[in-house]
């Protein structure tokens, strides 16, 4: 059991008014907070139907629910109290209990944290339960809640232990004299290890499906001012992100909203129009849109089709191009000009999309388009930092075995990569000492969790 002397306190559900709230405690002194507020002695895991007391003064009439260590979410003796809802009545509940020695506010994921360091969980499921307190979207969230089940924790215990059968099986070998040693032996350690490398890839190939739906897509809006960029982005998002002026010129950073496309979170950022200019503050905001175009998953290029792509937009596709291959030509306002114009532009261009946000006309293809588009670069984007480092630590293994040769005169060799091997797997499993990660993956949580 870990030592911490404090005994933590806070919310557990979303601060503000609602029906009701959760408050949680967890530590040592929750016996002592159960006799001072109720002065009754309740069983673990019942609901109690009590008035929580100030000495004679009830604050509140509430349900708590007792769980004694170590059964319990931190493995710390706890208690949840559910008040009614509304910002006053958790915060006396609260203030009432910090009045108690050695009770303290908790800190953002300081729960998950306990439990981790108690062992109640891998930081796989940390990181999982981290993923489902911020997925944007419903995939993410189910992906999350599976991986929380702790699927890949087995998964990775499983590989963690076929390396461990295989280094127990080398250094028995290690004492034996190569005539004594039958090739049996060998080949009983080849097959764990051929098993090995492909529950590792498995693994791998499953986290990284799971990252697509955690990591956003960038989007970026490019095109010279008053081009619709604006429009476009507050289209998708269906709500006023940034200003929509008829004045040129107006959008003079850089912009941006997440947005749920079928599943997909992306984040879309809209970008000062890109012009031929003297204006300082332009020519910082053009030199953002750039750069946002250079990191962006994939770039929309907006024109007024009623001037037409002019010589300065291709100049500045063809910029883009040689930063960025994924690039989607959209020509808007088609409400501005005559059908045989449009039908004319069409012909010369048919692989531009002409729309017009305003009318809301053809804006369903840009829709595909950007899905289509999105779901390939998908493939081939860099992972965040803490997939990146379990791919990492699960890559490196798979190399170290997939190096291996079972040669007779290599045991010690051998034993020496399993040992590798295996390190780079428990990784993945657990990065106890390393304070760095741990306090990295916490703070991503909500207070109360
Ligand atoms: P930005 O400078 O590229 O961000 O352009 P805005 O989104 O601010 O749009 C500039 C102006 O064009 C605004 O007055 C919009 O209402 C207008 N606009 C945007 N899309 C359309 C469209 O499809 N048709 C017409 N007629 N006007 C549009």
């Amino acid at each position: 059991m870990n030592n911490n002397i404090d005994t933590i306190v806070s919310i557990a559900t979303p601060m503000g008014t609602g029906a009701m709230s959760v408050i949680r405690c967890s530590g040592i002194n929750v016996l002592k907070i159960i006799d001072t507020f109720f002065n009754k002695k309740l069983s673990p895991r019942y609901a109690y139907y009590l008035n929580f007391k100030n000495k004679e003064r009830v604050i509140d009439d509430v349900i708590a629910v007792y769980y004694a260590s170590p059964k319990s979410f931190t493995g710390e003796d706890m208690l949840e109290i559910t008040c009614h809802g509304g910002p006053v009545m958790y915060q006396l509940i609260i203030s009432e209990i910090l009045k108690i020695n050695g009770c303290r506010l908790a800190k953002a994921g300081e729960y998950s944290e306990r439990a981790f360091l108690n062992n109640k969980m891998s930081i796989v499921q940390a990181e999982s339960i981290c993923a489902l307190i911020n997925a944007k979207t419903k995939e993410a969230a189910i992906a999350a809640r599976e991986s929380l089940s702790g699927n890949i924790s087995q998964d990775i215990i499983k590989i963690d232990n076929v390396i461990l059968n295989a280094r127990i099986q080398v250094e028995a070998l290690l004492d034996f004299s190569e005539e004594d040693i039958e090739t049996e032996g060998l080949k009983s350690i080849e097959e764990h290890l051929n098993g090995c490398k492909k529950e590792i890839l498995e693994i791998a190939n499953r986290l990284e499906k799971n990252r697509l739906l955690f990591e956003t897509s960038k989007v970026a809006v490019i095109g010279k001012p008053n081009t619709g960029k604006s429009s476009l982005i507050n289209y998708f998002a269906k709500e006023d992100v940034s200003i929509v002026n008829a004045k040129a010129g107006t959008t003079r950073d850089v912009v941006s909203k997440m947005i749920n496309f079928n599943g997909i979170p992306i984040t879309i950022f809209d970008t000062a129009g890109i012009r031929e200019t003297k204006d300082l503050i332009e020519i910082e905001g053009k030199e953002k849109a750039i750069k946002q175009a250079a990191e962006a998953n994939l770039v929309l290029y907006l024109y007024d089709v009623k001037s037409d792509i002019d010589n300065e937009d291709e100049k500045i596709l063809d910029n883009l191009k040689a930063i960025n291959s994924n690039i989607i030509v959209i020509a808007n306002k088609i409400d501005l000009i005559r059908k045989e114009q449009l039908n004319i532009f069409k012909k010369n261009n048919n692989d531009f999309i002409f729309v017009s946000i305003k009318e809301d006309h053809n804006m369903a293809a840009v829709k595909e388009e950007i899905i289509k588009y999105l779901k390939i670069c998908m493939q081939n984007s860099s992972p965040g930092v803490y997939k990146l480092e379990n791919s990492k630590h699960l890559k490196r293994a798979y190399e170290i075995i997939n190096k291996i040769h079972l040669g007779l005169s290599e045991l010690e060799l051998v034993a020496e990569d399993l040992k590798k091997a295996q390190e780079s797997i428990s990784m993945v499993l657990n990065n106890d000492n390393d304070d760095r990660v741990l306090s990295g993956i916490f703070s991503n949580f909500c207070i109360g969790k």
